[in-house]
């Protein structure tokens, strides 16, 4: 590659409504300040960069911009002793792709202190296909064991949102660790699919999205990784077996938790949040490694979808929409 490369460019209108994609060659002179360039090779596909790709959510405050919230490459140059040229890195969350410039170019410029070194045993690829969601999925697990819900315990784990990103590695790596899970999902095509990660049951979306008319409803789950909010997770919240652990890692559902604390108060029932974005470094560097050794390989590759950058945009409002199964890759390249 010479000096230039390519980028996917968001521009807005004048009056800030309208967004625009253009592919263009930049070159590194354009690119942000930051201590690192890295040359990337694969980039990800979240629900947020969606929502950013449609210019929706309010996520990009200034234009032009390059989105993408995760990237993986190896580094070109650095200031910066903790990495040199040709070390493999990883980038997930800092608001990169939203208030910085990210991914969905062939090469960035970012903080040291936002990169973590590719572990060994993971390919590029492979780290993408993880990205943010897979990455946060393997916090909501070691957020359940903290809280000492285990695979030896009497009882099953929920995972909602179970098709999507986080909810499809989730139950990968949960029954992996050998925990009896238990599926959610609206899109009832995808049963075999998510039995085949692992799940052993499969529980429509539609029975826990209902609004419950009680603050406690019958015991039936030990932990829940819940990436729909809302009316589901109060549901969930009321449905959670005594000490029960629930750790609440999105909102596709909605931002809202119209429920009591009843569970808090008469089952102990506790409720973790899930950070991907500001985790600590110590912390990211443990939970790649877990990533590394506690999600089956042939699982991630087969629920891997790699697309050209230059092919991306009709994927975004895909994800919006919820018709993306499992996870999907970006090559840069
Ligand atoms: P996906 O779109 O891949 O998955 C979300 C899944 O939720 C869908 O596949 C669908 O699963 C289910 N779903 C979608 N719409 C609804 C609805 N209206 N009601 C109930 N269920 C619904 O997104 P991701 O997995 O990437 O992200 C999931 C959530 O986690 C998002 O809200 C995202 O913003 C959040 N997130 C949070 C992070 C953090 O740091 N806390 C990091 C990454 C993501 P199915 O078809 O199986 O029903």
């Amino acid at each position: 590659m010479s000096d230039g490369f390519r980028a996917l460019v968001l521009n807005a209108s004048d009056d800030g409504k309208k967004i625009t994609p253009e592919f263009k060659t930049l070159t590194p002179d354009d690119l942000p300040a930051g201590d690192v360039l890295v040359r990337v090779s694969h980039s990800t596909l979240n629900y947020k960069d969606g929502m950013i790709l449609n210019g929706l959510g309010r996520l990009v405050r200034h234009y032009p911009h390059v989105p993408g919230v995760d990237f993986t490459g190896e580094v070109v140059s650095s200031s910066d002793d903790r990495y040199r040229a040709g070390d493999r890195v990883i980038l997930t969350g800092w608001r990169v792709g939203e208030s910085h410039w990210g991914g969905y170019a062939q090469m960035a410029r970012v903080k040291a202190d936002w990169l973590v070194p590719l572990p060994d045993g993971l390919t590029p690829a492979q780290a993408m296909a993880i990205g943010t969601a897979g990455f946060t999925s393997m916090l909501a697990v070691m957020a359940l064991e903290e809280q000492g819900v285990s695979p030896q315990a009497d009882g099953e784990v929920l995972v909602t949102g179970a098709a999507g990103g986080v909810g499809s590695v989730a139950v990968s790596i949960l029954s992996h660790l050998g925990y009896q899970v238990v599926a959610s999902t609206g899109r009832p095509e995808n049963s075999d699919y998510l039995k085949h990660l692992g799940a052993s049951g499969i529980v429509d979306r539609a029975e826990l999205a209902a609004a419950s008319t009680r603050p406690l409803l019958s015991e039936r789950w030990l932990g829940a990784i819940d990436s729909v909010g809302s009316t589901t997770l109060a549901h969930v919240l009321a449905e959670m077996k005594y000490h029960g652990v629930v750790a609440a890692c999105g909102l596709a559902g909605g931002p809202d938790l119209p429920a009591t604390v009843l569970p808090f108060l008469l089952r102990g029932v506790r409720l973790i949040g899930i950070d991907s974005v500001m985790c600590p470094y110590d912390y990211r560097v443990k939970a790649w490694q877990r990533l590394v050794t506690d999600l089956p390989k042939t699982r991630l590759d087969e629920a891997m979808e790699i697309v050209a950058l230059r092919d991306i945009l009709p994927y975004g409002e895909k994800i919006l929409k919820g018709e993306v199964r499992g996870r999907l890759v970006i090559d840069v390249e």
